[in-house]
């Protein structure tokens, strides 16, 4: 046992979770948030890029691919390395990127080892300069992806699907856009992501504030100077600034603001956990030792095993994921073998958790010079509850003197003013509010995509998912021919690496277009016999029950759908039951045996 185990009180800590957790349940769950639209619509506009005027197309594609994110880069550039060239990506903001094309905040990184988190490195030769990379260098990744396999000209920027109808007489698909375009293409993809609709927090007056206001999706450096790469935001000197939500995303840019601002008040509902991030550059002499033929598949794979599977004998990657496993691990080892029972373990792991936290409780302590500030930074809930998030200098910046935590003792800011933010009665005045409050994840699926898909006879996916998400390997659903889904549930489901699902997504679907071009098939569809083998495979397994993540013990949040029952369907939002090791061995297997057990070619 550790020091920091010796010290700990698990039963008081397990009642302590609660009431924090407690606190924040509210039965409004998703609803609490606002749907950025109508007079609200202003915070979607793209800061980034001027709009193109353009004719509308009614052309014909072979492949058509809903979002330029690294879902349609990778899917792009596999079809294109396969001789598919005629791809056309369609994408609602300017450029390429998705995530990385808005998220354009100040200090913004990845938060997973970039030496596995950013695609393609091999085949684009580039090496990430940082162990984190930071988002200027990934977002130019995607543009140089879309560069070197020509994805850029045939795709569709600054447009937005409406409607995708499946045209059974021709064997392709027809779709509308908002620019008006009516064109067809024999395949679709969709690479929508999980996260790209902002929300804002339902704070009574919202719409009354009458200074300066954004979302950190839409960075407005017009107004605050300074750019992505982190120069100074020297027009906030003398600006008082608000800043409301401390995820992920707060975490990163906080410590910017601190730096800049005259007064910077960090709105707070639920501490996120801070743990070390110990970001460093990457050595090119290292690198050209370790990048040999296959290098990012092997660290890809060495990094699922650490991570999702357990077994491998080194950590390439040694990031905040594979640490954070390796601690579980270790705790689970450490029990005799007689011990190793379900329930032991899951008591082990439940140990760890509390160690963890606890360290992580009393790094806040150590670095936060005011002991009252240290003491609201600290998170009380298991870590998986939320998003973990790594950095070393934002619990620091509650040490500048401009910055202050306004920490609103888990109830939200009460009320916005015309002038600024009402916490527990007190009015903050500010002339600039930025909205750090997430996207949109517990909503309607055709809400979040902007569309809904017919398929065969008039079938719409959201009629045919009305009781929960059905597909084989995430990717194929029955009743819609020729289209593909890019997205981890019901696949690997590993989601401390994103762009590893996609990856391996992407190169499958490349080699069934392949095959089916090859064989002059028309349709690629998946038949309804090992679509719901598929399911009943994945609900075989031990589901969501019992884990952290998603857990209505939780403090609330988007992992749990805000505290409140999971939706219907949740039993089947889960991956495949022998983890994303054996599914990615398994998928490989399937598409390169070219047979493609269960897919029907017409
Ligand atoms: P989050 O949804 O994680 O955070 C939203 C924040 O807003 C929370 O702190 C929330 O508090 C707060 N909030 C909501 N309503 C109110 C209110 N009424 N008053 C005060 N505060 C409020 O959004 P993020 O953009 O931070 O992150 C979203 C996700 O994006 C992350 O979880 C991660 O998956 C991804 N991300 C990834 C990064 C990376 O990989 N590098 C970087 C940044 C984000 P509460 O917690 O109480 O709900």
């Amino acid at each position: 046992m550790t020091d920091t185990a010796l010290k700990i009180d698990k039963e008081a800590l397990k009642r302590k979770y609660a009431q924090e957790r407690d606190k924040r349940l509210r039965p409004d769950g998703n609803a609490q948030y606002l749907e950025i639209k109508d007079q609200l619509a202003h915070y979607l506009e793209d800061p980034y890029t001027p709009f193109k005027e353009r004719e509308p197309l009614t052309d014909h594609v072979t492949f058509a691919f809903i979002g330029g994110g690294f879902a349609g880069l990778v899917t792009g550039a596999r079809l294109v390395e396969h001789g598919i060239k005629d791809v056309r990506i369609i994408e609602k903001g300017g450029d390429f990127g998705g995530t990385w094309y808005w998220n354009r905040y100040p200090g913004a990184q990845c938060d997973t080892g970039s030496m596995i988190y950013m695609p393609l490195l091999e085949e684009t030769g580039h090496m990430p300069t940082e162990k984190y990379a930071h988002a200027p260098e990934i977002l130019e990744h995607c543009q140089n992806i879309g560069k070197q396999y020509g994805l850029y000209d045939n795709a569709l920027f600054h447009t937005e699907v409406k409607d995708l109808v499946w045209d059974q007489t021709r064997s392709r698909w027809i779709i509308r856009t908002n620019r008006g375009d009516e064109f067809t293409a024999q395949y679709v993809g969709m690479g929508t992501g999980p996260l790209h609709v902002p929300k804002l927090p339902g704070i009574p007056g919202i719409e009354s504030y009458k200074g300066h206001s954004f979302h950190t999706s839409r960075w407005d450096y017009e107004y605050t100077g300074g750019d992505p790469k982190g120069v100074l935001m020297e027009k906030l000197a003398d600006k008082r600034v608000a800043i409301i939500g401390t995820g992920a995303t707060a975490v990163q840019c906080v410590p910017h603001l601190a730096k800049a601002c005259g007064k910077l008040y960090v709105c707070q509902r639920t501490p996120s956990s801070i743990d070390e991030r110990n970001n460093e550059p990457i050595d090119p002499e290292w690198f050209k030792e370790i990048a040999t033929p296959g290098w990012q598949q092997r660290w890809l794979e060495n990094f699922t095993q650490n991570q999702a599977g357990g077994g491998a004998e080194v950590d390439l990657v040694q990031d905040g994921w594979t640490d954070l496993s390796r601690l579980y691990r270790e705790k689970v080892i450490s029990l005799a073998p007689a011990d190793r029972t379900p329930s032991k373990m899951m008591e082990a792991m439940e140990d760890a958790d509390f160690e963890k936290m606890e360290q992580i409780r009393q790094r806040a302590e150590r670095i936060v010079k005011d002991p009252d500030t240290a003491e609201h930074l600290k998170a009380w809930y298991r870590q998986l509850c939320k998003r973990p998030c790594f950095h070393d200098e934002y619990l620091q910046a509650f040490n500048h003197p401009s910055t202050e935590l306004v920490d609103t003792d888990g109830k939200g800011v009460e009320r916005i003013t015309e002038t600024g933010v009402v916490v527990a009665g007190r009015e903050y005045e500010v002339d600039c509010i930025i909205y750090a409050s997430g996207f949109e994840v517990g909503t309607a699926h055709t809400r979040r995509a902007g569309f809904d898909m017919t398929g065969r006879d008039g079938l719409k996916l959201s009629e045919y998912w009305a009781k929960g998400m059905r597909t084989k390997h995430g990717t194929h659903v029955h009743g819609f021919p020729n289209a593909f889904i890019l997205q981890p549930t019901q696949g690997a489901a590993l989601i401390s690496n994103v762009p590893h699902n996609l990856t391996e997504a992407g190169m499958t679907i490349a080699m069934l277009v392949r095959h089916a071009m090859d064989h002059d098939f028309k349709e690629i569809e998946v038949s309804k016999e090992s679509e719901d083998a598929w399911i009943e495979l994945l609900l075989s397994g031990p589901g969501r029950g019992g884990g952290v993540l998603g857990s209505p013990d939780c403090t609330p949040g988007y992992y749990n759908n805000e505290g409140q029952p999971p939706g219907p369907g949740a039993a089947q939002a889960v991956g495949y039951p022998m983890g994303p090791v054996a599914f990615f061995r398994y998928l490989k297997q399937w598409r390169e045996s070219g047979d493609f057990d269960g897919i029907e070619f017409r």
